[in-house]
C-alpha cells in the first residue's frame, strides 16, 4: 500500500516513495511518502493557519478534542499495532505493540484532564500578578523508530492540549504507523492542527530550521540532538530534546538474585533493549555474582524470540539492519576482550535482523559494549565490590537518562538512587514510567522533561499580567 501525507487536514500523495519493510522477513510493509521542501513549508503553512483559532479554542473544548482521539486510537487500536508490529518488529503480544497502543491511549487521556489554570502570584495593596500560560505556535516533532506511536502520543498531545499545532515528521525506519496515527487523530481535529510529513532524515533537518517553527520536541540520540539544537539557533526556538541513554543498574549484596531476575530482565530487554530508558549496564556486587548471573540466564531461556506476528513471540527481532551489526560488532567486541557469554552471542539463523537475548558476564568499564549505548538485546553484566566506587564509576558515562538501585533495604536504596546522575531513578525496577511522572534526562540525555504537568507547560510560555 502506498501512504500520503497529511496536510492541512488533507490526504496529500507525492511523487516519490521509499519501501519500509518487515524486519522479521525483509517483505515490504508499505511505500513511505517522501515530501518535497513544498511540501514541508505546506505543512508549516497550514499549521500556522489552524494555530489562529487553535489557539483560541476553549480550553475545555480542546480537553475534550484529546479525549475523542484517545476514543479514536481505541477504536483502530488493533489496526495500529498490527501495523506497528509489521513495521517496527515488536511482537503484538507481551510488552509490544497491544502494549504500546494502550501506552498511547493512557498518556492522551491523562494528558486530556491536565490543567494549567492562570495563577495569582500577588494580589494586595501593592497589586496584582498574574501568570498566564500561553501557547508557543507551531511545534515541529521529530521521532525515533523504537516507540513510534506512543513517543508520536507523547508530542503530539500535550502541545495541541496547551493550544499549539504540530508538524510531525517520524523516522524513516517506521513512518507508516504514525500516517495512520495521524490520520486518525484528523478524524476528530479540526484542518492543519496536526500534519504530518514523512522523507529522510534531510526533511527532519529542514524542520527543525524551519522559520515557521517555534517550538522543536525531538526524541533520538543524542548525535542529532545537538545538531537540531544548532539548527534551532538561528530563530531561537524553544527545545525539548530527549535523547540517549546508558543506564546503570546497581544490585546490593542483600538481594535475592531469583527475586528480582523477571525485574532486571524487563528492565534491559523491553523492546529488546531498543529503549531509551532500558538498562544498559548492570553493576553486580561480587558476593552475589554469579547467582545473578545465573538467575538472568534462566529466565532469559524461557523467553520466546520469533516473528512479532506470532502471537507465541514474547521478543522479536531488532529493527534494522544497522542497529543489528552495532549489537553484533560490540558483542563482538567484549568477547575478544574476555566477555563470557552466558546466554545467546551468535546472530539467529533465520531470515530477517533476529539477534539472540544475550548475556555477556566478566565485562568491565572500558569495553565498548559497556560505554556505548547498545540499544539492543545485550546485557553487559559488571562486577563490583565497592559500592561508592561503582556509584563514581556509573556517573563517569556521559548520559544521565535512568538509573535504578536493587536492594532489600529501601532506606540504603533510596540514599544511593540520590547519588546517581540521572533524571529518572528507580527501585527494585527500572525503565517503568507513568504519565503523571515527569520524564527527561541530564547531561548528554537532554533537555526539558515530558509528561504531567511538567512537560505540558514545555508546550507554553508565559506572559505576566502585572496591574
Ligand atoms: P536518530 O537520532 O538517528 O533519529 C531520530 C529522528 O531524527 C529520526 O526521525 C531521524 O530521521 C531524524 N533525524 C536524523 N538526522 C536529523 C537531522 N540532522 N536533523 C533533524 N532530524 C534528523 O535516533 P534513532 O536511531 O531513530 O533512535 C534511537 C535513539 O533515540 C537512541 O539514542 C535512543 O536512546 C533515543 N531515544 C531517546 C528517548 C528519550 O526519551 N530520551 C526515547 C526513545 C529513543
Amino acid at each position: 500500500m502506498t501512504y500520503n501525507l497529511m496536510i492541512g487536514g488533507e490526504s496529500v500523495p507525492t511523487e516519490n516513495h521509499a519501501p519500509i519493510r518487515n524486519p522479521a522477513n525483509c517483505d515490504i510493509v508499505g511505500m513511505m511518502p517522501l515530501a518535497t521542501p513544498e511540501q514541508l513549508d505546506q505543512a508549516v503553512a497550514a499549521a500556522a493557519e489552524a494555530f489562529k483559532s487553535w489557539s483560541q479554542t476553549p480550553d475545555e473544548d480542546r480537553a475534550a478534542a484529546c479525549r475523542a482521539i484517545a476514543d479514536a486510537i481505541a477504536s483502530h487500536a488493533e489496526e495500529l499495532a498490527h501495523l506497528l508490529t509489521l513495521e517496527q518488529g515488536k511482537p503484538m503480544n507481551g510488552l509490544g505493540s497491544r502494549f504500546e497502543i494502550g501506552g498511547a491511549m493512557a498518556w492522551t487521556r491523562y494528558t486530556a484532564e491536565l490543567q494549567l489554570p492562570v495563577e495569582i502570584l500577588q494580589d494586595d495593596n501593592e497589586g496584582r500578578v498574574e501568570l498566564h500560560r500561553k501557547p508557543i505556535g507551531v511545534v515541529g516533532s521529530i521521532t525515533p523508530w523504537n516507540w513510534p506511536v506512543m513517543i508520536a502520543c507523547w508530542h503530539i498531545i500535550p502541545a495541541i492540549r496547551a493550544g499549539n499545532t504540530v508538524v510531525i515528521k517520524p523516522s524513516p525506519m517506521t513512518p507508516l504507523s504514525t500516517i495512520r496515527l495521524v490520520e486518525i487523530i484528523n478524524t476528530v481535529l479540526p484542518a492543519g492542527v496536526v500534519n504530518v510529513v514523512t522523507g529522510d532524515n534531510a526533511i527532519g533537518s529542514r524542520l527543525s530550521a524551519h522559520p515557521g517553527i517555534a517550538k522543536m520536541t525531538f526524541t533520538g540520540s543524542t548525535e542529532t540532538g545537538k545538531k537540531i539544537m544548532a539548527s534551532a539557533v538561528e530563530t531561537l526556538k524553544r527545545l525539548t530534546l530527549e535523547l540517549g541513554g546508558n543506564d546503570a543498574g546497581i544490585v546490593l549484596p542483600d538481594v535475592d538474585p531469583k527475586g528480582i531476575a523477571e525485574g532486571l530482565f524487563w528492565g534491559a530487554f523491553i523492546n529488546n533493549g531498543q529503549t531509551c530508558a532500558a538498562l544498559k549496564r548492570l553493576y553486580v556486587h561480587d558476593s552475589i555474582y554469579d547467582q545473578v548471573c545465573e538467575a538472568l540466564a534462566a529466565y532469559a531461556a524461557n523467553v520466546p524470540v520469533g516473528d512479532g506476528m506470532d502471537e507465541k513471540s514474547i521478543l522479536g527481532p531488532v529493527q534494522n539492519e544497522m542497529q543489528f551489526n552495532k549489537v553484533r560488532e560490540l558483542v563482538e567486541d567484549a568477547r575478544a576482550n574476555g566477555g563470557r557469554i552466558l546466554t545467546g552471542g551468535e546472530p539467529m539463523d533465520r531470515p530477517g535482523h533476529f539477534y539472540p537475548i544475550t548475556l555477556v558476564a566478566d565485562v568491565t568499564d572500558g569495553m565498548r559494549l559497556v560505554d556505548e549505548e547498545q540499544f539492543g538485546p545485550a546485557l553487559p553484566i559488571i562486577r563490583y565490590s565497592d559500592i561508592d566506587e561503582v556509584i563514581e564509576r556509573a556517573n563517569r558515562n556521559p548520559a544521565g537518562l535512568g538509573g535504578s538501585v536493587w536492594s532489600s533495604d529501601p532506606d540504603k536504596a533510596r540514599h544511593y538512587a540520590l547519588k546517581l546522575e540521572c533524571g529518572s531513578v528507580w527501585i527494585n525496577k527500572h525503565g517503568a514510567i507513568q504519565p503523571n511522572a515527569p520524564f527527561g534526562g541530564v547531561k548528554n540525555s537532554g533537555i526539558g522533561v515530558e509528561f504531567g504537568a511538567e512537560g505540558l507547560k514545555e508546550f507554553t510560555t508565559i506572559q505576566t499580567v502585572l496591574s
